[in-house]
């Protein structure tokens, strides 16, 4: 059961901590909904610009300086310090130090303990999963790969997303299932993705309506990706 006596709970996710995720917040705080986003430290203050197919978007980091007011009422995880894809390191202590730096800067701007993760390109296997496990104080990380659906998972060091936010069709149908069924056990729908990805397409109205269409139910949750992952526990 998540807080107000409800099995429903939804939650959002977003990566790489650019500056598209001002807009974003507002939009979130709007509606009343709560997200995590996952940063890299290691790129605080950087410009760049972001290709997919025919569309470009700005890539521009946010400033350290600016992640506690921004992000205030959601949640910042760890996506690492450089957004090495973690998988492809040989050397441990490389791995530990990339999540471990990341999550001492951010845990020092937010002043928040920070338990959670978002895996760079969303790759993961054992042997990462088991060194964090064993080296850090990380409770959940989570990949990219869509489940399309709402079931508890029991490995919350390789957690997957219900779905990946810009594939609407299919986000409105399992939002349509979600708000319309009373669940007897507790569900979770996950929504993941990055704020520059609104400016492909100009999907952001699009966005902001579905946003609409979730919102401010009276039976469902919304929290942060800690609040509805580690419901419960201590
Ligand atoms: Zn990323």
């Amino acid at each position: 059961m998540f807080p107000n006596n409800t099995h429903n709970a939804i939650t959002f996710s977003f990566d790489d901590g650019v500056t598209q995720d001002r807009r974003l917040v507002a939009l979130f705080n709007k509606y009343n909904l709560k997200c995590t986003f996952n940063l890299n430290s290691g790129g605080f203050g950087k410009d760049g610009v972001c290709h997919w197919q025919k569309w470009s978007a700005p890539h521009n980091k946010v400033n350290s300086a600016e992640v506690k007011a921004l992000y205030s009422g959601h949640e910042v995880a760890v996506h690492t310090v450089n957004h090495p894809d973690l998988t492809t390191i040989a050397d441990e202590k490389i791995i530990i130090d990339e999540i471990e730096q990341d999550r001492k800067v951010l845990e020092k701007l937010t002043g928040d303990k920070i338990v959670g993760m978002a895996y760079p390109f969303g790759t993961l296997n054992d042997r990462i999963v088991n060194i964090i496990k064993r080296n850090t104080p990380i409770k959940y990380a989570r990949s990219i790969w869509a489940t399309y659906n709402f079931d508890l998972q029991d490995n919350l060091l390789a957690f997957r997303p219900t779905i990946h936010f810009l594939d609407f069709k299919k986000m409105y149908e399992l939002a349509g299932t979600f708000l319309n069924t009373e669940y007897y056990e507790d569900k979770i729908f996950y929504i993941w993705g990055h704020s520059y990805e609104l400016d492909f397409e100009d999907a952001w109205e699009e966005f902001e309506k579905f946003l609409a269409y979730i919102a401010n139910k009276k039976d469902v949750f919304y929290g942060t990706n800690k609040e509805v992952l580690l419901n419960g526990q201590k």
